[in-house]
């Protein structure tokens, strides 16, 4: 390659946004509907949304009630060609349909049922088609599994950060050492041991981490949300994600009452938690009855958001960030993510005072500017709910056939499927599929098929 060659090449991957991804989240803006096209909606501004995998490693070796898994999933072995096999398709179908730079989730079943080698595999698929991999696991395994992930047989890391998503809650179980959790209390002794893991591996290898809290959230727990994230907020927990309870996946594993959690009920204990309110509109996701986010950051116990949802001049300030940044600046060559900032900055540089002036509302916000600033965790706060599985059949339904759902909670199924954040990649079918509408819908018959591609092994010892 010729040095003007070479230039052209690194002004292409240096513009504010790459071409590819700036077509595909104007198709996901103008596929938004009306209602979620507002100012704040981070949609087809800064991100096409989550991805995820699906029929790749079905099994769990957890009993979870509810579980959002078909009934079949356990019938299905886990089998690391097939995994990886699987998992390239749906990345590169993926990248061609959103472009570079997404976070996507490896998810099954249990990821940690994977060989540690085929995990890394994975992982490593995931990133070379510009994914953001976080695995997802109820994070029972020990250390050395995590290190035969991290760490090739060299003793060299394999990647330089890793992210991991781990469910722990009352609903679950077979966890090691504490099968059947009588209170959420009795697992923030194994939360804080995931954590310590990491910890461990950053210790030993230099490889960095971003761990997320998923949490179920039924009846019988809500009254412990706020406790959990008061107890385990410093354990090294940079998300805490809550997902109340709904009618989907395997109907043997449901419970009376999911539909008496509304968003706001459960959202008000993560406030309580959070000893502040927490703001989901500057900034929004989707459609807010699917989900809610609110980033900041702890001062010691203290939670600072970074948006105030009363605050016009934050929503002004979202607004001109979205305009200023249009491209992400994840997965890039090193100096390529600092030569695109700099890009935008030159096009758009009130930018620079405008942020200045957030900072300064933020810092207000947090006790002023005496405040230890350099010693502040940044923390998420997410909740997702799920459509229930009947009501996500209807809407879907309606969206394939191109109707309107008159019934007003098919309706609403319908709008938050097409405003949906949490996508599947179905290269075969080309389609974009929404998470609710694979677990509710297509995940029983992809089980079925897998159970007879991979079924058990009939010895006593299986994976
Ligand atoms: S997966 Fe379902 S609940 Fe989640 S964002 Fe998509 S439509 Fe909403």
């Amino acid at each position: 390659m010729t040095i003007v060659q070479r230039l052209r090449a690194f002004e292409q991957r240096t513009r504010p946004v790459d071409p590819d991804a700036a077509q595909a989240l104007q198709r996901r803006w103008d596929s938004l509907p009306e209602r979620n096209q507002v100012p704040g909606q981070m949609l087809g501004r800064k991100t096409t949304g989550c991805e995820a995998t699906h029929g790749v490693f079905p099994k769990c070796n957890f009993a979870c009630k509810p579980c959002y898994h078909s009934a079949d999933a356990n019938k299905v072995r886990v089998d690391g060609p097939h995994t990886l096999e699987h998992v390239e398709r749906q990345m590169k179908y993926l990248a061609s349909q959103r472009g570079w730079g997404t976070y996507a989730q490896l998810i099954g079943g249990e990821v940690s049922l994977l060989e540690p080698g085929d995990h890394a595999a994975a992982i490593a698929t995931m990133r070379s088609h510009g994914r953001i991999p976080m695995s997802f696991t109820h994070g029972d395994f020990d250390y050395d599994y995590l290190r035969a992930i991290a760490v090739d047989e060299a003793g060299e890391p394999r990647f330089p950060h890793l992210s991991f998503a781990a469910h722990f809650d009352t609903t679950m179980v077979g966890r090691s050492g504490i099968k059947k959790p009588k209170s959420e209390q009795e697992l923030h002794h194994y939360r804080g041991r995931f954590c310590e893991m990491f910890e461990r591996l950053e210790a030993e290898h230099g490889i960095t981490h971003y761990l997320a809290h998923n949490m179920t959230v039924t009846p019988a727990n809500l009254d412990d949300v706020a406790d959990i994230v008061q107890s385990c907020h410093a354990q090294g927990w940079r998300m805490f994600s809550f997902q109340p309870a709904a009618y989907i996946g395997n109907e043997s594993r449901w419970a009376d009452g999911y539909r008496e959690l509304t968003s706001d009920i459960v959202w008000g204990e993560v406030e309580r938690g959070a000893g502040t309110t927490l703001g989901y509109q500057a900034m929004q996701v989707g459609d807010t009855r699917c989900n809610r986010v609110t980033w900041g950051a702890y001062l010691g116990d203290r939670y600072v958001p970074l948006l105030d949802d009363d605050e016009p001049l934050d929503h002004q300030m979202v607004a001109s960030w979205y305009d200023a940044f249009p491209g992400n600046f994840i997965l890039r060559e090193r100096g390529e993510s600092a030569a695109r900032l700099l890009r935008c900055v030159a096009e758009k540089p009130a930018i620079v005072p405008e942020i200045a002036r957030w900072a300064h509302r933020l810092a207000k916000r947090g006790g002023g500017v005496r405040q230890p600033w350099w010693q502040a965790t940044a923390t998420t706060f997410v909740m997702h709910q799920f459509i229930d599985a009947a009501d996500t059949a209807a809407g879907w339904e309606h969206i394939q056939a191109g109707t309107r759902a008159t019934n007003e909670r098919v309706l609403e199924a319908q709008e938050r499927l097409e405003a949906c954040a949490y996508t599947m990649g179905h290269p075969d079918r080309d389609q974009l599929i929404p998470a609710c509408v694979q677990h509710g819908i297509l995940d029983p018959l992809e089980n079925r098929e897998l159970a007879t591609l991979l079924p058990l092994p009939t010895s006593k010892r299986s994976n």
